[in-house]
């Protein structure tokens, strides 16, 4: 069994010796020493955590920035720093300038409310403040990502480490992560050299998959201590472990639907509640996926009556397991970025049941037919609790999770790790869409053809396993209307009403505008947001499946690509 504490420990200095690392990116021109330094690196690619939010990409152009020679000098270094980072020679609004009360003030100047609340935060710590002659702004990026490598090392030295890891992700979430994403899209945008521009993939990547460490240890009680033991069974014993778990857990699964008039089972395979094996459906793609477990159409959020707003908790004491697939898990990550690594702030509605979820792995055996999971780089995952190969009565189980240890304890012991889909049918060529060909992307003509195919009717955000967008709205008591709930619920980009207004303005009124909103947000926006290889869209094909109009979306994106190329030969 491995030493969580000092698992923890390595976790920690690693974290802030890599905080301050990143940190001197930004602190001054890059010099031969500090060249030297990340030459030498021996850079961790294999670590699962690193997969997350695309931190293993940023480590490979690292890696791939000194084994072939990008041919950039010192000077070509410090003349981008100036103009980047300075904003020497630049016209006003083309720089990315390093601090904080630029990217949060209205002004967009320096000094601003987040640079006081710096000050002060640094005061309590009793951090003076730098007189030096060349001293910087406390909310620069550099002093910033320093203060997170203070407050790692001072929870090294307590006993207790959770007060100081809650400080730490406190600290991310409102004075990084609020504003670090947008400066690392205008470096990446403005800065001339791959150093830079690499060196922001870095930071940000890094930072958010901190914010995500962080939140798993905290809210893990487990630490995410790995078991990997593995078991063979039969349906009847898996059987007896799920009436086992399911005293802990709710647990769900693919099963199909029952029609809500007749109570006859439909052939509509959604994320339900199972009690058996039977019961799930592991031979079809279930049309839904499970993101409407742990996000679900209709959610209240809060109350009110006269006496004013009382807000909804989660109060289950059961935790949620969910069997997903490898494409799903996936999405799960998109969601997590989207709901607790965006702008500074955890969706409190999402952490609440995202707290309590664990996942097990569907083994696929083979692509389902509008699968192209392979092209999108989704067919894999290591993030899930318990593994499962479901071959008819013969059931694998490899158990990660040492939560899971004594539910699977009694089985037979079996060799087991799951094994991928290396291939689909289906493959998508993402195109290469940039700020400087994104007007002519939008000006293309093949958006039009969608006026006619296109009804708009907002299947395909429905099923999809990534499209997190909702509405909100209040529901008045009948008999009193100073009573009610506000609720949130499911929305969708391919309807006229999603982009309506104040005032009734539609901004996206046909459906060739929204199908490219669509597409954009899936193969360009997320990855420009985020960062790293990954795309908001996993492959899964279920929008393809789920068109009435039986538009492929898979055709949309290679069509894409195609256009993309002839503008480029233009
Ligand atoms: S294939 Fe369609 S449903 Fe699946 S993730 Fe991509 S856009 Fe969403
Ligand atoms: S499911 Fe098809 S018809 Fe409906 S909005 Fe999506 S692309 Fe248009």
């Amino acid at each position: 069994m491995i030493d969580y504490k000092n698992e923890l420990k390595t976790l920690s200095n690693n974290r802030k010796n890599l905080y301050i690392l990143l940190a001197r990116f930004f602190s001054k021109e890059a010099d031969e020493e500090f060249l030297k330094e990340l030459a030498g690196l021996k850079l961790p690619l294999d670590r699962k955590e690193n997969e997350i939010v695309g931190f293993k990409a940023a480590l490979e152009r690292l890696a791939a920035y000194f084994e072939y020679d990008a041919g950039e000098s010192l000077e070509d270094l410090a003349v981008d720093y100036a103009k980047t980072f300075l904003g020497a020679g630049q016209a006003q609004g083309v720089a990315a300038m390093p601090y904080e009360s630029v990217y949060t003030s209205s002004k967009k100047i320096v000094m601003q409310e987040a640079w006081s609340d710096i000050c002060d935060i640094y005061a309590a710590k009793g951090i003076e403040p730098d007189s030096g002659e060349d001293k910087i702004l406390e909310d620069h990026i550099s002093l910033e990502m320093n203060f997170m490598a203070y407050l790692i090392e001072e929870g090294l030295e307590m006993t207790e480490m959770l007060p100081s890891l809650e400080e730490q992700k406190k600290f991310i979430n409102k004075h990084l992560l609020n504003w670090l994403p947008s400066f690392c899209i205008d470096v990446r945008e403005n800065a001339d050299t791959e150093f830079y521009r690499m060196a922001a993939e870095l930071v940000s990547s890094f930072v958010r998959m901190d914010a995500y460490i962080l939140d798993r240890i905290i809210n893990d009680k487990s630490g995410g201590i790995v078991s990997g033991a593995s078991y063979k069974c039969k349906t009847d014993e898996l059987d007896k472990v799920l009436a086992e778990l399911k005293k802990s857990y709710r647990v769900y699964a693919p099963k199909f639907t029952k029609d809500a008039e007749t109570g006859e089972e439909t052939d509509i395979v959604r994320y339900q509640e199972v009690d058996s094996v039977s019961e799930m459906v592991l031979d079809k793609q279930s049309d839904f996926s499970p993101k409407e477990v742990i996000y679900p159409i209709s959610q209240t959020i809060f109350s009110f009556d006269e006496n004013g707003v009382k807000e909804t908790t989660y109060k289950d004491p059961k935790g949620i397991v969910v069997f997903a697939r490898a494409c799903d898990i996936n999405a799960l990550k998109r969601m997590d970025n989207i709901f607790l690594s965006n702008g500074g702030w955890s969706d409190v509605y999402y952490k609440q049941y995202r707290d309590r979820l664990k996942v097990f792995l569907i083994e696929c055996k083979e692509s389902f037919d509008k699968c192209y999971c392979v092209s999108m780089g989704t067919n894999k995952s290591e993030d899930y609790s318990v593994a499962f190969g479901f071959n008819g009565d013969d059931i694998k189980i490899l158990v990660k999770d040492v939560d899971f240890d004594n539910f699977f304890k009694d089985l037979t012991k079996a060799d087991y790790t799951p094994s991928f889909v290396e291939e689909n049918k289906l493959k998508v060529r993402i195109p290469s869409i940039t700020k400087d060909n994104m007007k002519d992307v939008f000006a293309l003509d093949m958006w039009k053809k969608y006026n006619d195919e296109c009804i708009s009717c907002g299947g395909c955000n429905t099923v999809c396993p990534t499209c997190t967008c909702f509405d909100t709205k209040d529901y008045l008591n009948q008999e009193n209307s100073r009573r009610g709930e506000r609720r949130r619920i499911w929305s969708s980009c391919m309807l006229p009403d999603y982009s309506k207004t104040a005032g009734g303005n539609v901004a996206r009124k046909q459906p060739d505008t929204m199908m490219r909103f669509k597409t954009m947000h899936k193969i360009y926006d997320y990855n420009a947001r985020f960062g790293g290889s990954e795309h908001m869209c996993v492959g899964c094909g279920r929008c393809i499946n789920r068109c009435p109009e039986d538009i492929d979306f898979s055709n949309t994106i290679n069509t894409l690509a195609e256009e993309v190329d002839k503008l480029e030969v233009k």
